[in-house]
């Protein structure tokens, strides 16, 4: 019997094979530091250099504006208490949205135990923040906004633009959680208006334990840790050589196949839905039908809970009921909960996001094992 169907791409992705081919070296013969002056040291500085080069071009910055760290989770830590511990005595006020991540969530609480104000703005029922909600919260004191660029349960896509476009004239600094939206599509710096960026290389085919935020030339940022100067002063100890590489190969990667992945990721996405939603009356869709990520697709089946279709399915399709971190307990999500979507309608939810090895025999495959299951349980 085949593996069941990996649908849990916004959870992590495969590392992709030109990836791995980019760091054995490094795991091998290259394993110098790149603090170090001889010649192995250079060698893993040059390649360190060139990865920066190639995840700036990803996202339109330039290499200084980029600082590897360890995950996406360190990125927004970095960016949220890096910019707190540098902001004046007068300027104490943090805005987020309702469906961050918890990795900016708990900084952000963090900041509030530390006396900071912490405005939560809502979402509407498709998860969108509206830009308007974000202008009523702003105040002569806020330092930072932190709103993802897409969220990593239903897909929706914020108008982080929109929202720059307010806080710009005001010299309010904008964080921009990127993690699930990086290499899934096109991401521009200059575009979005951003002042720091979050990106997660497990999300885009590179490995866990690797990420950067960027931090636009000239943005007030202290380090939150401490110890030698590497990445700029802001993220002391000695670089993952090889992860950093991986991580440069895949934002190369990215960059060459956007858009076509994009427009490939979407006609799995809807191929499935499609399929879904012509076997099972009343299937429904959560998050937004447009602005929303190109490989994600939660939808809520009626008459079952969500945990119950999966394991009946677990022999077709691996999957997620909403965020990997946290779906081993029953409580509806907090993301669906700040969308307004009702308990029954959000215990039948189910996340399933395609990525870059999917195939159009696993569309098909992982469709017909979840509406067996549904009818199963729904006999
Ligand atoms: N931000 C978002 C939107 C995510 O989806 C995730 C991971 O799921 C993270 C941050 C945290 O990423 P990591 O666990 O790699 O630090």
């Amino acid at each position: 019997m085949s593996d069941p169907v990996y649908l849990d791409y916004n959870a992590t992705t495969p590392v992709a094979p030109e990836v791995a081919e980019a760091m054995l070296p490094f795991l091998r013969a290259q394993f110098g530091n790149p603090s170090s002056s001889h010649i192995r040291g250079l060698y893993a500085r040059a390649a360190v250099r060139d990865a920066r080069q190639q995840v700036a071009e990803l996202i339109g910055a330039t290499p200084e504006e980029i600082v590897f760290t360890g995950c996406a989770t360190e990125a927004n830590n970095l960016a949220l208490l890096g910019v707190a511990a540098a902001s004046g005595e007068g300027k104490r006020h943090l805005v987020i949205s309702a469906v961050e991540h918890p990795a900016v969530m708990q900084p952000a609480l963090h900041l509030r135990q530390l006396g900071w104000a912490v405005s939560v703005v809502p979402v509407d029922g498709q998860g969108r923040v509206a830009p308007e909600a974000v202008a009523a919260v702003l105040r002569p004191d806020t330092a930072l906004v932190s709103i993802m660029h897409a969220n990593n349960e239903v897909g929706t896509i914020q108008p982080v633009a929109e929202i720059a476009a307010l806080t710009r004239p005001l010299n309010i600094l904008l964080h921009t959680d990127a993690a699930q939206s990086a290499g899934k599509i096109m991401i521009d710096v200059g575009a979005l208006g951003v002042d720091l960026l979050t990106l997660a290389g497990h999300k885009f085919y590179a490995t866990k334990g690797i990420g950067a935020l960027y931090v636009r030339a000239g943005t007030p940022i202290r380090a939150i840790t401490f110890g030698a100067d590497q990445e700029w002063g802001l993220r002391a100890g000695t670089e993952n050589v090889p992860a950093i590489v991986g991580l440069g190969v895949a934002a190369r990667l990215a960059w060459e196949r956007l858009p076509e992945a994009t427009v490939q990721l979407q006609r799995w996405r809807d191929r499935l839905h499609m399929r879904l939603a012509a076997a099972i009356p009343g299937v429904t869709l959560n998050g937004h039908p447009d602005e929303r990520l190109p490989n994600t697709l939660h939808i809520s089946f009626p008459g079952v809970t969500g945990r119950m279709l999966l394991q009946v399915a677990s022999g077709e399709v691996a999957a997620s009921l909403g965020s990997a971190c946290h779906s081993e307990h029953d409580t509806v999500s907090g993301v669906l909960a700040a969308m307004g979507v009702e308990a029954a309608h959000a215990a039948g939810a189910v996340r399933l996001s395609v990525g870059m090895m999917t195939a159009d025999e696993d569309v098909d495959r992982a469709a017909a094992g979840l509406i067996a299951a549904w009818r199963q349980l729904t006999r």
